[in-house]
């Protein structure tokens, strides 16, 4: 389960200009597809389109051949795990942080997901900016560990639909090859959306979709764009 499509999509935030403008693409259960293209292209856009934060104005996004419009905001937050460009983290422990991926989880599995992603030696912690009760101050979390919080989150909910929307760009390329690795294992098997700036990291992808102002440009694999280019 997990299918993803969009089919012919038109969207605007105000009716004086189009963002998407007929956007047609489908993510098979368990596959990838890389929307890349230049800032301002509409790739966030069709991540919200997704978790129906907003309205499409005709088309329409389904899962599994239903369209969102029919399902609750509670469902599709079920079914989709999402890991944004920077993580923002709640005044809490990294534990529980990392438990909102699926409110009533044990503390084992819990910790399991942290030993997972690898930041299992601290996660009693605050993060940064807060202090505990007793005065402890938070710990300083590089952009890399933060992400690995984003990471231990969706290891734990272990969602059908993966939304990775430019997650390792805010990372130095010896992080971001890090945190791509641990990423490459959270999406094994399920279907994954990957919103990217540059094709160079998704090579691994199942189809890249190029989007240039609301449009798809181009598509193919990896070896398919690079042979036209
Ligand atoms: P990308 O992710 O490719 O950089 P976005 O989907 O974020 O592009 O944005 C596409 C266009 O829509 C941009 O020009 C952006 O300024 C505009 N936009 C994004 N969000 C909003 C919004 N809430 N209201 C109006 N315009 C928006
Ligand atoms: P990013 O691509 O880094 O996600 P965006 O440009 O998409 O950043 O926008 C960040 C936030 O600001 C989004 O939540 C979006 O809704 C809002 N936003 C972006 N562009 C506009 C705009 N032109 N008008 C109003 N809100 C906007």
């Amino acid at each position: 389960a997990g299918k993803v499509e969009f089919r012919d999509v038109h969207f605007s935030y105000d009716p004086n200009r189009k963002i998407l403008k007929g956007v047609s693409f489908e993510v098979p259960a368990g596959k990838t597809v890389a929307i890349v293209g230049p800032s301002g292209a509409g790739k966030s856009t069709i991540s919200r389109l997704l978790f129906r934060f907003y309205d499409i104005q005709s088309g329409a996004v389904l899962i599994d051949g239903q369209d969102v419009r029919d399902v609750t905001q509670e469902s599709l937050r079920a079914a989709i795990g999402m890991v944004p460009q920077d993580t923002v983290l709640f005044n809490d422990t990294i534990a529980y942080n990392i438990r909102y991926g699926r409110v009533g989880a044990s503390e084992e599995e819990v910790r399991k997901a942290a030993e997972l992603a690898q930041i299992g030696s601290f996660i009693e912690r605050l993060p940064d900016g807060y202090r505990s009760m007793v005065g402890e101050r938070g710990l300083k979390l590089s952009g890399g560990e933060k992400q690995r919080v984003a990471i231990a989150r969706t290891i734990l909910k272990a969602p059908p639909i993966l939304m990775l929307d430019e997650a390792t760009s805010a990372l130095d390329s010896h992080t971001e090859q890090e945190i791509q690795a641990a990423l490459d294992l959270v999406s094994r098997g399920r279907t994954t959306i990957v919103i990217a700036h540059r094709l160079s990291t998704v090579i691994t992808a199942d189809e890249i979709i190029v989007l240039k102002d609301g449009q798809i440009a181009e598509r193919g694999t990896h070896a398919e764009l690079m042979l036209k280019h």
